[in-house]
This record gives C-alpha cells, sequence and structure tokens, in this order.
C-alpha cells in the first residue's frame, strides 16, 4: 500500500523508494532556498528599520539607502522566482503532505507564483518610489505642501508592498523583536498606550515557531492588529487597568484622581482630525474615509491630485471637523508613502478581532478583569499564545483560525457590543 509516510522516511515499498526519497529531498531542498531568501527578507527589514529608528535623516543617506533597498530588492526577487524554486516545487507530491507541513508548501508555492506575476524591474522600482516617496511625504508633511508628495504618491498608487508606520514593530526573527514608541512630555497615556500597542505586535512575532519557514510567519496584518489592539484596548484601557494602573499612577505623578476619574479620561470621546489620536469609537471613521478614497483612485473614479479635496469634505461629512491644512489631513500617515494602498481596513479588521477575541477569552478564564486588576498578563498571554500566535499561517485567513480556535468565524458583532456597552456606560446614554 502507498504510504505517504514514506516520504518521511518510513518507505515501505522499494518501488517507491526512489521517487518518494526525492520528493522529500525535494521538500528539505525547497524549505532551505526559500529560508535564505526569507533571511534576507529581514536584513531588507533591517535595513528598514535603520532608515527609520537610527539613520541620520537627510536626503544623502535616504538616498543611499533607497539604492541598497533597490538592490537588496532585486536579488530578493531573483531568488524567489528562480526556475530552481519551479523545480523543486514540481518535484514535491503535495498528496504526501499534512497539517503544517503542508500549509507551508502551500504557502511557498503561493509565493512563488505571486513572484513570478511581478516583473524584477518593478520589484527594484517599488524599493525605489518607497525610499524618495518617504522622504517627499515627510517634507510636504513639514510644509503642508500636498503638491510636493502627489506625483510620488501617484507612482505610489501603481504599487503596493507591506510597510509599517510609525511607532511599529519590526520582527527579524521570533529572538529578534524591536517596537519603537513615542512620548510625549505633555500627555502621559499616549505613550503607555503606544508601548502596549507594540508590544501587543511583539508578542504575537516573538510567540511565533523560530524554524524560518513561511508557515511561521504571522496571518495577516489583521490578525497582527488584532493583537496589539487586544493589548491596547480590552486589557490597557479597561475599567480593570485602572484599578491596577490608579496607585503607581497616582505615586509616579503626585496625583489624586481616583481610578474611576482616570478610566474615563483614558476613554474619553472626541472628534479628531488624526486618526492616531482618535479615540476607539470615531476611529472606525478614519479608516472608512481613507478606504473609498483609496478604493476610487485605484478604480480610477478620481485621481491622486483630487484626494485633499474629497479628504476634507469627508472629514467634514463623517467626523464635522473642520481641515485646516493638509498636514492635518491627506498628509498625516506615512502609509501611501509606503506604497501600502490598501493597508487601513486592517486596522478594522483588527479591531473587530480583538473584540470577539476579548468575549472568547473572558468565557474561558472566567477571571479576565481580576487578572489584569493584579496586574497578572501571564495567563492572557498564554491563551492568546494558544489561540493566535503559535498557530502563525497554518490556516487559510482569520476566519479560518477563528473557526477553529473559537468555533466561529470573524463576527462584528462582538465589536459593536464591546463600543455601545462600554460607551453607553461611561456616557450614561
Ligand atoms: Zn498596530
Amino acid at each position: 500500500m502507498l504510504s505517504c509516510r514514506g516520504l518521511f522516511g518510513f518507505a515501505t515499498t522499494p518501488i517507491f523508494k526512489s521517487s518518494r526519497a526525492l520528493s522529500a529531498s525535494s521538500l528539505e531542498d525547497l524549505v532551505e532556498e526559500v529560508a535564505t531568501t526569507r533571511r534576507l527578507e529581514q536584513v531588507s527589514e533591517l535595513l528598514h528599520w535603520d532608515s527609520m529608528v537610527t539613520m541620520p535623516q537627510t536626503d544623502g543617506h535616504h538616498a543611499a539607502r533607497g539604492v541598497q533597498s533597490q538592490a537588496l530588492a532585486g536579488v530578493i526577487h531573483e531568488r524567489s522566482t528562480s526556475p530552481k524554486i519551479g523545480a523543486l516545487i514540481a518535484a514535491v507530491d503535495e498528496k504526501c503532505l499534512e497539517g503544517k507541513e503542508l500549509a507551508n508548501f502551500r504557502l511557498m508555492v503561493k509565493a512563488y507564483k505571486e513572484s513570478c506575476v511581478i516583473p524584477k524591474d518593478l520589484e527594484r522600482r517599488k524599493a525605489q518610489v518607497s525610499s524618495d516617496a518617504y522622504v517627499a511625504w515627510t517634507k510636504a508633511r513639514e510644509a503642508s505642501d500636498f503638491d510636493l508628495f502627489s506625483p510620488l504618491l501617484g507612482e505610489a498608487f501603481s504599487g503596493r508592498s507591506d510597510v509599517s508606520v510609525h511607532p511599529f514593530t519590526t520582527s527579524f526573527s521570533p529572538s529578534d523583536v524591536r517596537i519603537t514608541t513615542r512620548f510625549d512630555e505633555g500627555e502621559w497615556y499616549q505613550g503607555l498606550a503606544g508601548s502596549v500597542h507594540e508590544a501587543g505586535h511583539g508578542m504575537y512575532e516573538a510567540n511565533l515557531d523560530g524554524e524560518c519557514r513561511a508557515v511561521n510567519s504571522p496571518l495577516s496584518m489583521g490578525t497582527h492588529e488584532s493583537q496589539s489592539l487586544f493589548w491596547e484596548r480590552h486589557v490597557g484601557m479597561s475599567r480593570a487597568f485602572s484599578k491596577f494602573m490608579g496607585p503607581k499612577w497616582r505615586e509616579a505623578f503626585g496625583r489624586e484622581e481616583s481610578d474611576e476619574e482616570i478610566y474615563r479620561a483614558v476613554n474619553t470621546v472626541k472628534r479628531s482630525l488624526i486618526r492616531v489620536e482618535a479615540d476607539e469609537l470615531t476611529y472606525p471613521l478614519h479608516v472608512i474615509l481613507r478606504t473609498r478614497i483609496e478604493r476610487d483612485v485605484v478604480n480610477g473614479k478620481v485621481s491622486v491630485g483630487d484626494i485633499p479635496a474629497l479628504w476634507n469634505s469627508g472629514m467634514k461629512a463623517m467626523l464635522d471637523v473642520d481641515v485646516p491644512e493638509d498636514s492635518k489631513g491627506c498628509l498625516q500617515d506615512v502609509h501611501w508613502s509606503g506604497l501600502a494602498i490598501g493597508y487601513f481596513p486592517t486596522y478594522l479588521i483588527g479591531a473587530v478581532a480583538a473584540a470577539q477575541l476579548e468575549h472568547h477569552a473572558r468565557m474561558e478564564l472566567g477571571n479576565f478583569d481580576e487578572l489584569i486588576e493584579r496586574g497578572e498578563f501571564d495567563a492572557i498571554q498564554a491563551w492568546l499564545r494558544g489561540k493566535v500566535h503559535r498557530h502563525g499561517s497554518e490556516h487559510s485567513s482569520i476566519d479560518e483560525l477563528f473557526k477553529e480556535q473559537l468555533g466561529e468565524e470573524l463576527k462584528s458583532s462582538y465589536f459593536i457590543k464591546y463600543l455601545t456597552d462600554k460607551y453607553s456606560s461611561i456616557y450614561d446614554l
């Protein structure tokens, strides 16, 4: 009987032994080949990290980094699309794989197919545009002059890549995960919330299986955001966390506000121009506005030059705020300069998923609030590790992951209920 276990060295009959052995060694070679490329991508992420965090912010430095990133992008593209990969994939018998092994193989095939349809020149151009656009965006935002950014933004809309925002988290491997945050001496909470948020991203990356394989990567950006938002909102902005933090806060700042007053201050709802400063109730509107604009530009309904006016009228209609200048309007986010077009919905998917995870964590742990009040976060971390982190990209989507781990697909009802209950209570609605 033909047994697929033969692939891993338990060959049964000699007649199949050689082809199975070939398949097994092809898989091994393929995994190693892809791992080396992944390591080069990690080097590219390291270059990006450096350019955002430690590199001197001069035109000269950015120009040099742009050329380096472009060169590396070319090498990575060559390796990802090499006929060798195609031949190794063809030599593997998918029927003999299961579980994580199968998921890993499918991810490698998908990545190969996706890379092959992108010409090398486009890949190199993307790296260059992303570098140039970032510099143009910082200058445009500083001068609040959309025209300085507009030409490169037009190019950015013709490409797309994954890029992190500032503050951000980068993982070079599960044993080297770095976060940045920002602090404002006049306002203590943003720094804490930003750190908790990025730590949530970091824990996800750090809890992935360490072997350099496609399956040991985060499932999606939406899933990633669910991890940061879970900690930022469902732990850090909870009433229970105010009880944990209150005494420490009063001592550190010499203040007298009660835990409940801190809780209400942290959860104040106020219409805002700036997405990253928006409260969780009005935040979805910021995402919806950006997504509508992106969709219309991509579909050719409007042009890049229309963005400032669309933005300002959208903000007025949705949030009833007047945008005084583009730096507080359409130039506020770094994403488009990094070719991250269509990225914003991941924040909303993350928020929806985080609320659903809280519901299930509450049911399964039984003492969710007590754990937070006592500052005992280990059990919560372990729960997330078991439900989300350790599965990496084994499932094809967050729906599949949730179906398996929570017994249901991603649902928006938990998020709506969470917002309704929380803010009805705070504002006595
Ligand atoms: Zn995030």
